[in-house]
């Protein structure tokens, strides 16, 4: 492996034009076979680029091809129900980008022959999506720095900064604008990114089949698995919430739609809420069903344990199955609320963490 290659000075970069026809010409040769990249139209491209946001390829492909055949178009998308598109992207999680895919649809489908201008004025476009998708769509050479974009770029250079720093950060833009080429900037993007996947990986990466070994620094320093730096990471805080699956005597059960905006907006939930050190499960599940819905509840036993994680802290989330006392449902911390039969649950879209329960109410559904 590259790691125990023997030690030897830095190379010199080499010509910009040696790294672009090494780089595209490996692209040609290895890049995965994706639909996408069948049909580098904005659609396409945009649909993809919001999934690929924290999310792999293999887990986002089925949500791709779902979202084609419900929305063909990018008119159709920006013509449905926002509650049509959250269902369909129930489970791919950071909710936030369904919001702003759908946002960015409704902008740009009246827009005759939309550009790199009207897309970066659209939600939920930052700088990689922008080049991402402008480089690929459009050929604006844009380039795109994201994670398998900043490992390679530390190994190549061997870069002492952590990329995420402002030195690193500036070092590797400085390059990438110097070498990203005019003709095929997409290409030369995602060939870079596809690298970063498949090839220079951050454990184990295989120098022996990577078109740029010869110009790597870290390869040549023997250095390989000492880049990228890293940052020590403060742990992420964890927290523990309850949710009542709360059931009134006809056997209905309620379900509240969380706010329009931060953690998983919009979407539906069992009530409830984060505990607070003080209280026990039980009294702090009735107390945050109060504060949500202003109704009374018996917390009953306990339905399932789940253990989730989200990008700032870790959960554990306890169910428990409850009564309805007294009080009729307000939306006090939430958008909205409804009695559901157990059948009609699986009509909202519900976060990950809710799903074993889903699943315990109304078993024919997932
Ligand atoms: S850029 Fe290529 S040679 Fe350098 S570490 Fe990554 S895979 Fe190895």
């Amino acid at each position: 492996m590259s790691s125990h290659a023997k030690p030897s000075a830095k190379p010199a970069l080499p010509r910009p034009e040696a790294l672009r026809k090494s780089l595209l010409g490996w692209y040609a040769r290895a890049q995965r076979d994706l639909p996408w990249r069948r049909n580098p139209r904005l659609y396409p491209v945009l649909l993809s680029e919001f999934m690929l946001q924290q999310t792999r390829v293999d887990q986002a492909l089925p949500y791709y091809a779902r979202f084609l055949q419900r929305f063909p178009t990018l008119k159709d998308l920006a013509a449905a129900d926002l509650g049509a598109v959250m269902k369909l992207w129930e489970g791919l999680g950071y909710y936030r980008r369904a919001g702003f895919l759908h946002e960015t649809a409704k902008r740009l489908a009246p827009v005759q022959e939309p550009g790199v201008a009207e897309l970066a004025e659209c939600p939920g476009i930052g700088p990689y999506t922008l080049a991402a998708i402008g480089s690929i769509v459009w050929g604006a050479r844009l380039p795109v720095v994201d994670g398998n974009v900043n490992r390679v770029l530390a190994r190549l250079l061997a870069l002492e900064d952590f990329p995420q720093s402002k030195a690193g950060k500036a070092a590797i833009l400085a390059r990438l604008q110097e070498w990203i080429p005019e003709a095929a900037p997409g290409d030369w993007n995602q060939g870079l990114m596809e690298l970063g996947a498949t090839v220079c990986t951050p454990h184990a990466p295989k120098c022996g089949a990577c078109p740029w070994q010869a110009f790597c620094s870290a390869h040549a320093l023997g250095r390989v698995e000492d880049f990228p730096k890293v940052e020590p990471k403060a742990a992420r805080p964890h927290k523990h919430a309850a949710a009542a699956v709360i059931r009134r005597k006809d056997g209905r059960i309620l379900v509240a739609q969380r706010p329009a905006q931060g953690l998983l907006a919009n979407l539906w939930e069992f009530p409830g809420g984060l505990l607070l050190k003080e209280e026990t499960r039980a009294a702090g599940c009735a107390r945050a069903v109060r504060e949500q819905l202003g109704v009374e509840i018996r917390v009953d036993e306990s339905l399932a344990t789940v253990e989730h994680g989200f990008s700032h802290f870790t959960l554990t989330l306890h169910f428990f199955s409850a009564r309805h006392l007294k009080g009729a449902p307000e939306a006090l911390r939430c958008q909205a609320w409804n009695w559901l039969k157990p059948s009609e649950l699986r009509r909202l879209p519900f976060p990950r963490a809710h799903w074993p329960v889903l699943e315990k109410l109304a078993p024919e559904a997932k």
